[in-house]
């Protein structure tokens, strides 16, 4: 069941960025520094070794994840770089909601424009390099991927970034040139909306 809108009295917050752009350390930190409750996702992605289940994300089969969608038990849910659902459980996000609390999602710009549609006080943030020769950079300075794996990334990034700009479903561009910054700036931008002090 979909609660009424008009009791959700809390700030929900949805951060988006391309990938090697910071947006994992910078969320986490935001955590630290705000009182926020931080959604945990469902995905039918398999796990890696440095993952637990039910802190980084809900791992579901491909059949679990359809049974949610059908129940409509996601906030929003997407098919990400093609590959593997990602969706926010409703229940959760809803029920701190209504108990006037600050959510973060971190989720992709279709999850984004999808909120935005729903849920239209929501606070949008998106995380963009300084550039994207700073982007390539990064993703290679990882030491994760090779370098077809790195295009492959650089290539998503940049559609990402793109998307982003062009839906207009975003309320706020933070630039990552300097990490500290950036984790103050959006925290701002939160403290802004939620009127905290
Ligand atoms: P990863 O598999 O690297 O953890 O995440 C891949 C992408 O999925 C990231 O861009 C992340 O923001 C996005 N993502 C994670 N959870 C969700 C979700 O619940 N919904 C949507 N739409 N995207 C998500």
């Amino acid at each position: 069941m979909t609660s009424d809108p008009s009791n959700l009295r809390g700030v929900l917050t949805v951060i988006s960025g391309p990938s090697g752009v910071g947006k994992t350390t910078i969320v986490k930190a935001v955590k630290e520094r705000l009182n926020v409750i931080f959604s945990v996702s469902a995905t039918t992605r398999p796990k890696t070794d440095q993952e637990t289940d039910g802190e980084d994300y809900h791992f579901l089969s491909d059949e679990a994840f359809e049974s949610m969608i059908a129940s409509d038990g996601f906030l929003e849910h997407a098919c990400v770089f093609h590959k593997h659902s990602y969706g926010t459980p409703r229940e959760p996000v809803e029920a701190a909601l209504a108990e006037g609390k600050l959510v973060i999602l971190e989720i992709d710009v279709q999850g984004g424009m999808q909120i935005r549609q729903s849920m239209p006080d929501a606070l949008l943030i998106f995380i963009k390099p300084p550039s994207e020769e700073v982007l390539l950079t990064r993703l290679r300075g990882r030491g994760r991927d090779d370098e077809q794996a790195i295009q492959c990334r650089y290539a998503e990034a940049r559609s990402e970034i793109e998307n982003a700009e062009s839906s207009r479903a975003y309320d706020a561009f933070v630039i990552n040139d300097d990490l500290e910054t950036a984790i103050e700036e959006i925290c701002d931008i939160i403290r802004h909306r939620g009127n905290i002090g």
